[in-house]
């Protein structure tokens, strides 16, 4: 769907000076009128379906900031999760945001944003670690669902950074796979701390701005999409103390 919108906006905008002197313009005055009317009618479809074609990328930030300021201040929203809600995203979701966080159950992207069914596309990992397969589940949602703003959330006190700090001598994590976790982290904060913080605030900084680079290093998708304009990629971290997400 996604991609058959981005054809009809390419075409919509296509330059009419290009039309001048063209002994095709005539068809491509036709195909941008069609163009222009198909988006119409799929404009007019999705104020009634607002979760069937995501919004920009700056809409999706918004929405994500206004979401957290109604959990922080506890007036949370109480639509969104209804059966009709359930029936409604039975054929398509249409997620406004991909949002790339921590495993820690203290960071729950619904709820820390105040999201409801099918608002917002979860990805989550010990410390936000990227697997190929997590990294697919992205591509996917950018792709095929559409989703324009990716965030990758960190946030202070992260278990899973505190082990990365821990085993930058060489120590084992405790397993084969925690080792494979920590050393996904080890390069984002390696040299640039010299001992073990308490806070942990910076690291857990540097971690959630390095997953965000590493996710365009690893995704030739991702990296076309952000060169396109197609999505906008940003990171943010939860505090424990406030309940408040801050964004780069
Ligand atoms: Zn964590």
């Amino acid at each position: 769907m996604s991609r058959f919108i981005d054809e009809l906006q390419n075409l919509k905008l296509n330059d009419t000076s290009l039309v001048v002197g063209n002994p095709k313009g005539g068809c491509m005055v036709f195909r941008q009128s069609i163009a222009v009317l198909l988006l119409t009618v799929l404009s007019v479809y999705a104020k009634n379906e607002p979760h069937i074609l995501p919004v920009g990328a700056i809409e999706a930030l918004s929405l994500l900031k206004k979401g957290n300021d109604r959990f922080i201040s506890g007036i949370v929203r109480t639509d969104g999760q209804a059966k009709e809600d359930i029936a409604r995203l039975f054929e398509w979701q249409g997620p406004n945001a991909i949002v790339l966080s921590c495993s820690d159950s203290r960071v729950s992207p619904e709820i820390v944003f105040d999201q409801k069914l099918g608002e917002i596309f979860t990805v989550r990992s010990a410390g936000a670690v990227l697997s190929p397969s997590l990294v697919a589940s992205i591509e996917y949602a950018v792709e095929t669902l559409g989703s324009r703003l990716v965030v990758v959330l960190g946030h202070t006190n992260c278990g899973a950074v505190q082990c990365a700090m821990d085993t930058l001598g060489g120590k084992s994590a405790g397993s084969a796979n925690l080792n494979l976790l920590v050393a996904d982290i080890h390069p984002r904060i390696r040299g640039k701390v010299k001992q073990p913080s308490k806070n942990l605030e910076t690291e857990s900084w540097l971690n959630a701005r390095g997953a965000a680079q590493d996710l365009v290093k690893r995704s030739d998708l991702i990296a076309r999409a952000v060169t396109l304009g197609k999505i906008k990629i940003v990171s943010g971290l939860y505090s424990f103390t406030t309940g408040a997400v801050v964004f780069d």
